[in-house]
């Protein structure tokens, strides 16, 4: 269990264990207004780092850095979360993540329908053929080698990934247009397991494109399926954002409840000026799954890729992408 939110929910209550420490930090935010990640009213106090976690929080006058930053009248929040990261390449090239890091991101989740493993042969070649400015090696063939890879070269953020519900297609059907066997769906079941089991996130998918919206409602079922008992989720670049809104989000919440799983929207919106009416009865689907949902949060990450040491804390709070999360009623 390696989960990054720790070191920014679960800090607040370490202040009070870091009181008996040595106040010798190594670096010290002072004086900001700080915005802890709860949703609570922000205040300002100083923040501790010792080596890459936040220590301790609060009245810290008595405490040392060996580099102390005044944050008078500056936010101070918790690193942000890019749900939706396609730093997948970039990281290869710039493990510093300096394009996101300096937005304030420190974790990757990365996974839109396609992930970085698992990869065929075939699909190797291809990742090598379509190279263009970042050149690489493609030394990796599952989602989990991938992520290690990155760490293993050194990045700055944490990251994370869904197993990509194209990939798995791909792998076993190439790009052809029709439903995969039921020997190709065991296989790709098999894939989502192997990916869950290296520490996926769950199944993401990308209906808006090809291969991925040869995939009909069915197959990606299952997908989620393989993925549940892991406690994966869904997350979905829905099949239509447009004329097909309405319908689109049916089908989500179709493959949440058949599976069991949490889901989650990516890029929620109402394209097109003769679908912007539709956003009522979009908010109004999305709650009354919630209503029925007994779907909760979990306190914990299992699995995560992450290049820090093991937080001093497990987490408290839920993460954050878990409040669009649902489990409705089977
Ligand atoms: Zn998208």
């Amino acid at each position: 269990m390696r989960p990054p939110y720790s070191v920014l929910f679960g800090s607040v209550s370490f202040l009070f264990a870091a009181c008996a420490s040595p106040r010798q930090f190594d670096f010290i935010v002072r004086n900001g207004t700080v915005y802890d990640g709860s949703g609570g009213k922000p205040f300002v106090g100083d923040v501790a780092i010792r080596a890459d976690t936040i220590a301790a929080i609060g009245n810290l006058g008595g405490a040392t850095g060996k580099t102390e930053l005044d944050a008078k009248g500056l936010a101070v929040s918790p690193g942000f979360i890019n749900m939706l990261s396609w730093a997948n390449l970039s990281l290869i090239e710039d493990g510093r993540s300096q394009a996101d890091i300096r937005q304030g991101v420190t974790l990757e989740v990365m996974g839109e329908g396609e992930s970085m493993g698992p990869l065929n042969d075939s699909m190797k070649r291809e990742m090598r053929q379509q190279q263009g400015d970042l050149r690489f090696d493609v030394a990796w063939t599952t989602l989990g080698e991938y992520l290690d890879h990155l760490v293993r070269r050194g990045i700055s953020p944490n990251v994370a990934s869904f197993v990509g519900a194209t990939s798995v297609r791909i792998h076993e059907l190439g790009y052809a247009d029709r439903p995969p066997t039921p020997a190709e769906l065991a296989r790709m079941r098999g894939l989502v397991r192997g990916a869950m089991e290296e520490g996926a996130l769950g199944v993401g998918s990308s209906l808006i494109y090809a291969p991925a919206f040869y995939a009909r409602t069915d197959e990606l079922i299952e997908l989620c399926r393989a993925a549940a008992p892991y406690g994966g989720m869904y997350i979905s670049h829905l099949r239509s954002e447009g004329n097909q809104l309405l319908p689109a989000i049916d089908e989500l919440l179709t493959i949440a409840r058949e599976a069991g799983v949490p889901a989650e929207i990516y890029h929620l919106k109402a394209a097109g000026k003769a679908n912007w009416g539709k956003m009522d009865a979009v908010i109004r689907k999305v709650d009354s799954a919630r209503a029925v949902s007994s779907w909760q949060p979990r306190g914990e990450v299992t699995n995560q890729w992450q290049d820090a040491p093991e937080p001093a804390l497990p987490a408290q709070g839920s993460e954050p992408w878990a409040g669009e999360g649902l489990k409705p009623k089977r």
